[in-house]
């Protein structure tokens, strides 16, 4: 018996539309405000904190005045995410609160089936208009026996040209509650937490737009988890930590979702259920697949003739987009840039084109540079990027999480739009609700992504239990450009040839060439630039090939067909009429797939199946009645 709970007095109790989910609003005797939830009477968090800290006033002790409460029941199209139509469903509460100076702040919460969200919002108190506030009290408290999966927020100004924080550490797997994080600095959205009775939570934030700053999760103390800022030294020290907002105004959302099935975790949409569009789309964008040499080709490949190479890969295997990485200014240069994109064009496809945020928060190098800090400079380059034909950029290397750069985050996106380009983010924090809210946005890394495994035979090594998390974690609450799908053996430009010195260079994938097939259907975004390189034409097994060629990156729809977090997930996404089904093990035994369920649980019938067999990949017309899936394996199945 927690001490504490019985000393709790309940101000209000609220519940999800099916009634299984509930937020009860307490008093503590010590006169926070603060929320306990259980779902089907089981406690999944105990008494956690409500309330933030002003410049101007305090709002952790409230005196409740009352609520209000309707229902929501809201249907959006959105074809960058899981799926293309979403019909949400929830109840909305609005609980009002003054503290003691007579400062008005109300608390609302919005609760679906599987979700429950918070964000503040605050009135006008007498002269002031604006508000910045120094501390969010927001907390999550979990109960004893509870398990975690996070990943530690990095120190500042460190790595690669001083990038740091970007959103690329390894994650802790099944940590109890309560272990400290790697740095010190606590844990990045999103974070993923089991109680000992079984319930799944994943908390995150959504709605982040420049008037706020990304948050965190702190270390535990006092029994909790709560909100925590920027630190000081990200930015290189430019920018506050603090966010500040008009008034009357909102903080983000903060998001739980709250479920006994790991499915709904990798299922949910919270985080674009509860942000609105921000702009309509200036045109039509059309997301879709990628080629990109500097995967396995590196700075070398950043030439007019390897850059070539790629659009003819890019066109033959009927992709509509060519990414050219970093240095092309300098070793293409912009004349060179207009033919290749013609080019393209000729053979129909459009380039995306690297830069790098930069500005004043790191020391990188790799160019163009000081072009999309700049709001002229950027303006003027994007009405060349257009005049010439190119359809989006992938911005990198973002100085962290505070106001001042998720400002930049939205200026880029927002003129970016003025110029039909879509933008990919990468080096950077993690998308939150921007799907929904800027349209030509398709994509973030904010992950440990696939350069990782060229970089490190270590990430090789860890792969498929690296893969088997996204989709109970970074890619269950936002896009996530992962690069990945190699059909080298080698992740090196000569594969497994011997180079001019005789030396066979590169990573070994210990992952399957199906294992591979099956990540391009795991991982969503709307862009996928896959790892494939000219040599797999001939190299790889065809079939893996046509499945490259017809496999989509927009979907209708998702099941997630069951998984655990860093051992193995099954995860069905439709695009028309067809299910595509990418089945990967991380896990000593063997994962078995039952061909009857499958198809009964999305209700179509195999048509092709590509699995591993004896070493090399088989393709058959899914006349088995069972896969059985060894460790770092996997299957892909398509239904129709
Ligand atoms: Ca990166």
């Amino acid at each position: 018996m927690n001490l504490l709970f019985s000393l709790l007095v309940s101000l209000a109790v609220l519940s999800s539309p099916d009634g299984r989910l509930n937020v009860n609003i307490e008093t503590s005797s010590e006169g926070f405000t603060g929320y306990s939830i259980s779902y089907d009477n089981a406690e999944v968090m105990p008494f956690s904190r409500l309330g933030l800290k002003a410049d101007f006033t305090d709002f952790s002790t409230l005196e409740f005045l009352g609520s209000e409460q309707k229902d929501v029941m809201v249907n959006y199209s959105l074809k960058t995410i899981k799926k293309s139509e979403v019909d949400y469903q929830a109840k909305r509460y609005i609980l009002h609160f003054q503290n003691n100076e007579g400062a008005k702040m109300d608390i609302e919460w919005q609760l679906s089936n599987t979700d429950a969200a918070f964000r503040y919002t605050v009135q006008r108190f007498k002269e002031r208009g604006s508000i910045r506030v120094m501390q969010e009290l927001s907390s999550f408290s979990f109960p004893k026996g509870s398990l975690s999966w996070l990943c530690p927020q990095s120190d500042a100004m460190v790595g690669w040209k001083r990038t740091k924080p970007s959103y690329e550490e390894f994650y802790s797997l099944e940590a109890k509650v309560g272990t400290g994080s790697e740095f010190g600095h606590g844990f990045t959205f999103p974070c993923l937490f089991r109680t000992g009775s079984g319930v799944w939570v994943l908390v995150s934030e959504t709605g982040v737009d420049g008037s706020y700053c990304g948050s965190h999760l702190s270390d535990y103390q006092d029994g909790s988890y709560s909100i925590a800022f920027p630190m000081m030294e990200e930015n290189n020290g430019n920018g506050t930590v603090e966010p500040a907002f008009a008034l009357p105004g909102s903080t983000p959302w903060r998001t739980l979702t709250v479920s006994p099935d790991i499915s709904s975790i990798a299922q949910s949409t919270i985080t674009f259920d509860l942000p609105e569009q921000k702009y309509p789309a200036n045109c039509d964008y059309a997301p879709g697949k990628s080629t990109w040499s500097w995967i396995l080709w590196q700075d070398a490949s950043i030439n007019y003739d390897d850059q070539v190479a790629f659009v003819d890969l890019a066109s033959e295997l009927g992709y509509p987009y060519c990414l050219v990485d970093a240095f092309w200014d300098k070793t293409i240069g912009r004349e060179r840039i207009e033919v290749l994109s013609s080019y393209a064009a000729s053979k129909g496809v459009n380039l995306f084109m690297w830069y790098s945020s930069s500005g004043w928060w790191n020391d990188i190098e790799q160019s163009p540079t000081d072009i999309m800090c700049d709001p002229i400079k950027r303006k003027k380059e994007m009405r060349w990027l257009r005049s010439i034909g190119v359809k989006g950029i992938k911005v990198d290397f973002f100085g962290g999480d505070k106001q001042e750069t998720i400002r930049l985050y939205e200026s880029i996106l927002s003129d970016a739009d003025d110029h039909g380009l879509m933008v990919i983010f990468h080096g950077c924090t993690l998308p939150r609700g921007w799907e929904k809210m800027y349209p030509n946005y398709v994509g973030s890394e904010a992950v440990r992504a696939s350069e990782n495994l060229v970089f490190n035979q270590y990430d090789c090594d860890i792969e498929a239990q690296s893969a088997c998390l996204h989709p109970f974690i970074r890619n269950a609450v936002g896009c996530m450009e992962f690069g990945g799908t190699f059909l080298n053996k080698r992740l090196s430009r000569s594969n497994e040839m011997p180079d001019s010195k005789g030396k066979v260079r590169g990573s070994i994938r210990r992952t399957s060439d199906a294992f591979q097939l099956a990540t391009a259907v795991v991982f969503q975004n709307p862009v996928q630039n896959f790892a494939l390189a000219p040599n797999n034409l001939e190299d790889a097994p065809s079939q893996a090939i046509s499945f490259m060629k017809e496999v989509p990156t927009l979907w209708d729809d998702v099941r997630c067909l069951g998984g655990y977090p860093g051992k193995w997930a099954v995860i069905a996404r439709r695009s028309g009429d067809k299910w595509y089904i990418g089945a990967i093990n991380a896990g000593n035994e063997g994962l078995t797939l039952e061909i009857k369920q499958i198809e009964k649980a999305v209700g179509a019938s195999v048509t092709t199946a590509l699995y591993t067999e004896k070493g090399s990949l088989k393709n058959s017309s899914g006349k088995e009645k069972r896969l059985v899936i060894p460790k770092d394996d996997g299957a892909v199945l398509i239904l129709e």
